[in-house]
């Protein structure tokens, strides 16, 4: 189906950032896959060319544009080409915002142009061991002593875990309200500030993932981002941000699981015949097409919506909710048509199948989308 939602500056830019993965990402995807992490290096490349923090001001080395449309294409040309380790929308859309949205002046100007530059790679880290989806859940404390926080706690699953040199880190600030929690920027190489291993996982395998300790860490005032009690409305309020991110990369991820599915089924035969000609075959792709076409007019519409600021979380979490579900779907069936070759890991098939599975659980999972979406029906 016809998109009607760029413009052309829209499409260079396409062209540019594919430009771009073509030659610095796609020669190293076995490597990374292998080392269980990306090279630091494709992050300065990135930067050098303005992918990172587009939006940011120009006076901290962004180019201001502030359109959702630029972000969403980064997600959907990394899902094309099945590149879940270098989380460009992580950094830029994710964390970065947090800097920009709550930081104050003296802490944009410190931090800002080496993200924008890819110098200093971003975290954040809420989950823990014990707290996922229920956030107020969480026990990492940060005790005011003056001049500075000292954090104590851990943190897990965090991606770009190992890479992260400035990490956003959620803590309690008052035992007597569990909702009262800051977000502070741990750094690299701050005593008490340890890392664990790269975690082993079912896919994302260039994606570093990983356990963070924090012992004693003594964070100066400095590193506070906006008010020590504010943190956990600071994570609601960016979240709705986060998961049309996943919305845009899960319907593109489905995308080009159909086209591989396609490509394979029109070569593979069975029976004397592609597998393309079989009714069942066609009858899923036609429904897979379908689908798609209608998530992904229905995830250009919250994108238009979010430029304008009028996206709502609820729609939002439609947006994960539904294109979440549908890349599973789409994956899986992708598996299925491929037959035993979809299940061996060199076919992309089996890496996106591999990949997928976190989309529904990750930035809140799908039980949680159903209840922010039921809690606006005031059920
Ligand atoms: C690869 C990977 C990368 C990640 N990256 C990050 C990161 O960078 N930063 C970060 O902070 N976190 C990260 N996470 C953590 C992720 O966001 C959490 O795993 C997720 O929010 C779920 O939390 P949990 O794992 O504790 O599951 P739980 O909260 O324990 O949930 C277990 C099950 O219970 C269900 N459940 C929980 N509450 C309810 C409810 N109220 N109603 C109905 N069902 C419910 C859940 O839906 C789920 O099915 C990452 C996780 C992975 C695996």
């Amino acid at each position: 189906m016809l998109r009607n939602h760029f413009e052309t500056e829209h499409n260079l830019f396409r062209d540019a950032f594919r430009s771009f993965l073509d030659k610095e990402v796609v020669p190293h995807q076995e490597e990374w896959e292998d080392a269980g992490v990306v090279d630091r290096s494709v992050w300065r490349k990135a930067g050098e060319m303005g992918f990172l923090l587009p939006w940011a001001e120009e006076e901290y080395g962004g180019t201001g544009l502030k359109d959702f449309r630029y972000e969403q294409i980064m997600c959907e040309e990394l899902a094309a080409i099945n590149e879940p380790g270098f989380m460009i929308p992580l950094h830029s859309a994710l964390c970065g915002p947090y800097i920009a949205e709550y930081g104050n002046a003296e802490q944009k100007a410190r931090w800002l142009p080496g993200i924008i530059r890819g110098e200093r790679i971003l975290a954040v880290a809420m989950t823990e061991p014990s707290a996922g989806s229920d956030l107020a859940g969480m026990r990492t404390t940060a005790v005011d002593k003056g001049d500075h926080f000292v954090l104590n706690g851990s943190k897990v699953f965090i991606s770009n875990g190992l890479l992260a040199d400035l990490v956003i880190v959620a803590a309690k600030t008052d035992p007597n309200n569990k909702h009262a929690m800051g977000l502070f920027v741990v750094e690299r190489g701050m005593e008490g500030f340890e890392r664990g291993r790269n975690l082993k996982k079912l896919g994302m395998k260039s994606q570093d993932t990983a356990e963070l300790f924090f012992n004693n860490v003594k964070v100066p005032k400095e590193n506070l981002l906006g008010d020590a009690k504010g943190g956990f409305f600071y994570l609601m309020n960016m979240l709705a941000q986060e998961r049309l991110t996943n919305a845009c990369g899960a319907v593109a991820g489905a995308e080009a699981a159909l086209n591989a599915t396609v490509d394979y089924v029109k070569e593979r035969k069975a029976f004397d015949r592609p597998v393309a000609h079989f009714q069942n075959t066609r009858f899923k792709l036609a429904e897979m097409r379908t689908q798609i076409d209608v998530a992904q007019v229905f995830t250009d519409r919250c994108v238009m919506d979010h430029n304008q600021k009028k996206l709502t979380p609820e729609v939002a979490a439609e947006a994960k909710l539904f294109t979440t579900e549908l890349l599973c779907k789409v994956v899986d069936e992708g598996v299925q048509l491929h037959g035993g070759w979809g299940y061996m890991w060199e076919y992309p098939i089996c890496k996106m199948y591999a990949n997928a599975r976190i989309q529904r659980i990750f930035a809140g999972t799908s039980e949680i989308m159903k209840e922010i979406i039921s809690r606006g029906m005031k059920l």
